[in-house]
């Protein structure tokens, strides 16, 4: 098993006077207390570095923390691991033998789930093992309505990417506590197509990685196919032969591999029944590559449509069905595209890699991954301000936990106010 140092808890009889030594003395940040009812205990977090230290306050005389103290005195009080896999590093320790205190994870703070192993078998040092983000990616379908338009949030399952790579500049410090990467420095992320439903028709938006990737890619990429479009749409009900569009906002592998499908020696459209929908520059810059985009291209994804003759090029930004409007926003891919959905004078807008998570919200949070950075930079600032100000409904195509929400500012911090 992996495990990182996540924090070491420190038993204090009053934090106030702990702080002067932590904050003031030391000069260490402190994060705002949090009080954890359960254990009767309040906790300040000082972090310092990857991991932090934990100072522990009893807020009742007969709680656990309250007998620590009595019985040792201030001083460490547990030492926290971060692992990968909870339920795997217990089932690892138990057929050791190693006494635990908890045999199941049990839910900890921020959606974490802890156990802990008895100091007994620990040298008398309580271990604390946590795994953070236990919900893991969020593949649900999530189905609304904006106005007259049915909306339908797939997923094609989880994947990973490189976790400098998705924050470009920013340096891992900032970006690790919001995408904790894995031990081979990927952070988690979902690859969701969107479904438009309306009188008009079925519209597919993007449409994942798809099936053709090898073993070696999806291991690269931290793939799980039993979380697939196929599944997801056989969860929303709704047959592949129904779908009469299929809408690129670009032409990459984690966008829209899943259009084609391999059927015996060749590859054939996925959609039987579909016109994909794909704008002309993006295709000549996918089928003319260079160095810097030839890994995210994959001309199996698209050039077996155009063997088919099943793609609708078109050339400027447009109204594709009434209600579904692209603009070219650059950056990411010299063409990259985002969709506005909008009904009954309420908008939805799928950002795609313009804001592919939550966390991309600074507007200097910006992809390594994007060939014209500073056409990013210039159309996200002007963007973001107009979707606060109008209330945009954002849809995250690959944020693991946010699917969707309404982007909000309070006292110059962004954050994401998600749809129930
Ligand atoms: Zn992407």
């Amino acid at each position: 098993m992996k495990a990182i140092l996540d924090h070491i808890g420190i038993a204090v009889r009053d934090i106030e006077q702990a702080l002067a030594f932590y904050r003031d003395a030391l000069g260490l940040e402190v994060e705002a207390p949090e009080e954890v009812v359960t254990q009767r205990v309040r906790a300040h977090f000082v972090p310092v570095g990857t991991s932090a230290l934990e100072l522990l306050e009893a807020t009742a005389p007969d709680s656990p923390m309250a007998k620590f103290l009595e019985k040792r005195g201030p001083g460490i009080h547990h030492v926290t691991l971060r692992v990968e896999d909870i339920r795997a590093a217990l089932a690892q320790l138990k057929s050791r033998g190693v006494r635990l205190v908890d045999e199941e994870p049990r839910p900890g703070a921020e959606g974490a789930l802890v156990a802990f192993i008895h100091p007994a078998a620990a040298h008398g040092v309580l271990v604390e093992l946590t795994q953070k983000h236990s919900t893991g990616p969020d593949l649900r379908v999530h189905r609304f309505s904006v106005g007259d338009l049915q909306l339908t949030i797939l997923y094609d399952g989880p994947f990973k990417l490189d976790g400098g790579s998705m924050f470009g500049i920013v340096p891992r410090a900032l970006w690790e506590k919001q995408a904790p990467p894995d031990d081979r420095n990927r952070i988690q992320l979902a690859m969701r197509p969107m479904l438009v439903e309306a009188e008009w028709g079925r519209l597919l938006i993007d449409c994942g990685a798809g099936d053709k990737l090898t073993p070696k890619l999806q291991d690269i990429y931290g793939l799980d196919r039993s979380r697939s479009l196929e599944v997801a749409l056989q969860e929303a009900g709704i047959a592949s032969d129904s779908i009469d569009t299929v809408l690129a906002t670009h032409l990459h592998f984690d966008h829209f591999g899943g259009a084609t499908a391999r059927a015996g020696e060749s590859v054939v459209p996925r959609f039987p029944k579909a016109r994909y929908v794909i704008r002309a520059a993006e295709w000549e810059d996918a089928t003319h590559t260079h160095e810097r985009n030839r890994g995210s291209y994959v001309l199996d994804d698209f050039v077996p449509l155009q063997h088919a003759g099943v793609i609708d090029f078109f050339g400027r930004d447009q109204t594709i069905r009434p209600g579904i409007r692209v603009m070219r926003t650059g950056g990411h891919t010299g063409q990259h595209q985002i969709v506005f959905i909008e009904s009954a004078g309420k908008t939805a807008v799928f950002v795609a890699d313009l804001i592919p998570t939550a966390a991309h919200l600074p507007d200097a949070w910006i992809m390594g991954y994007d060939l014209f950075p500073m056409e990013t930079l210039a159309f996200k600032k002007r963007f973001i301000r107009e979707a606060i100000e109008r209330e945009y409904l954002i849809l995250f195509e690959h944020d693991p936990c946010v699917a969707a929400g309404y982007i909000r500012e309070k006292d110059g911090k962004r954050f994401v106010d998600p749809l129930a």
